[in-house]
């Protein structure tokens, strides 16, 4: 069995009562059933309080009227861990933030960036992401599992890593480069001819597929990328909302970047944003290649269960876009000023809307365009 963890992995550790915005509120904590079935048989003088606190028919945690977990207690610590120890903790709360992707004989294991700490840790990381695998003991066999597509998949992705970290081209080319890859690799998969796959990466290492990419970047930005993003961006209302103040900040973002402003100045502007960001040594450029790396490796092996390649690359693409959008709202806001924790913020609460909810996951890759040379 293969295991692959981010070199940034071993950096996380909980801060738990220092946390900024705990894990263990605003969404709801479902326990495992081998819990559910240690908290039934704790005879010691904490078994009222889990009976209490325990929503047994809904196999979660109960919660207050903010929605925090019943067992957090006033300092953000867990009242669980506290009386009855460690190993008490269902797996929900052993596991997060880590995030495990499933395949037949490998699992991925990513931190998730709707943990502050963890987004903090990535968005400090300013070295390009590797990736360690580890083989341990251990085989399986999946019924339905494509070991032929998940193989070019990780080939795919090995070159996606390669293009998106390469820091001689602007970010915005590596996205255009990423995105053509993947439509002209789901093609194939789509017409079952996956033998041609290693044409497709090839070419898009070459330097003629930047030439075209650099061609269409500038096409993209004369007509119609203001446009594009505009409805993309209205589509996050779209999603389940899991957070009051999340409406709020995309109605506030969606007003200052879209209804308030034509797509002239709203360009005028976004070249002032990128330039501060520049000057400020903001470093949104390694921060960008970072956070798609994230999504990358998080999602796109994925594919192999459902063949849709192409909808978690432009999720991908337009996660980091959208978390552009909602730090260029803020600099507005902070007349025209942006700090590093401000940026953390906003990359985890995107992050805690869209990732932890397998409806939103499900819908923003729905909502993605059939094919559309605007990320180019
Ligand atoms: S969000 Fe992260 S740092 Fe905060 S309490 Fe949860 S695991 Fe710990």
């Amino acid at each position: 069995m293969l295991y692959t963890i981010p070199d940034y992995y071993q950096k996380f550790h909980c801060i738990a009562g220092d946390c900024e915005e705990t894990c263990c509120a605003g969404w709801q904590i479902v326990a495992d059933p081998a819990s559910l079935k240690r908290y039934r048989r704790e005879k010691g003088p904490y078994r009222n309080t889990l009976k209490e606190k325990i929503d047994w028919k809904n196999s979660c945690f109960k919660q207050d009227e903010d929605r925090r977990c019943a067992f957090l207690n006033k300092d953000n610590l867990c009242e669980m861990y506290i009386n009855i120890g460690e190993k008490s903790l269902c797996r929900t709360c052993t596991r997060y933030p880590r995030h495990i992707e499933e395949f037949e004989d490998s699992r991925e294991i990513t931190l998730s960036v709707s943990c502050p700490e963890v987004a903090r840790i990535l968005m400090s990381h300013l070295e390009p992401v590797t990736f360690q695998t580890v083989e341990k003991e251990g085989e399986e066999e999946y019924e339905d599992f494509d070991p032929f597509l998940f193989d070019k998949l990780l080939d795919a992705r090995e070159v996606l890593y390669r293009i998106l970290q390469n820091r001689a081209l602007p970010v915005k080319i590596r996205m255009g480069l990423s995105y053509g890859l993947v439509r002209d690799f789901q093609r194939r998969i789509n017409h079952e001819d996956l033998f041609s796959t290693d044409g497709v990466l090839e070419k898009y290492q070459k330097p003629a597929a930047r030439a075209f990419v650099e061609k269409m970047t500038k096409a993209a930005e004369a007509e119609n990328a203001y446009l594009f993003i505009k409805e993309m961006f209205h589509k996050l209302f779209q999603l389940e909302l899991l957070r009051e103040d999340w409406g709020l900040l995309l109605l506030e973002t969606e007003k200052r970047l879209f209804l308030d402003m034509d797509a002239g100045t709203y360009r005028t502007l976004t070249e002032e944003f990128l330039q501060w960001m520049e000057e400020h040594d903001m470093h949104w450029e390694i921060r960008k290649e970072q956070l798609l790396v994230y999504f990358v490796s998080t999602y796109f092996c994925g594919a192999v269960y459902d063949g849709e390649a192409l909808s978690k690359m432009q999720m991908a693409l337009l996660s980091v876009d959208f978390v552009e959008e909602l730090l260029k709202a803020k600099w507005l806001r902070n007349e025209k000023s942006l700090d590093d924790e401000e940026l953390v913020e906003l990359v985890y609460r995107y992050s805690r809307e869209v990732e932890h909810s397998d409806y939103n996951l499900k819908k923003l890759e729905e909502m993605m365009p059939v094919e559309n040379g605007s990320f180019c």
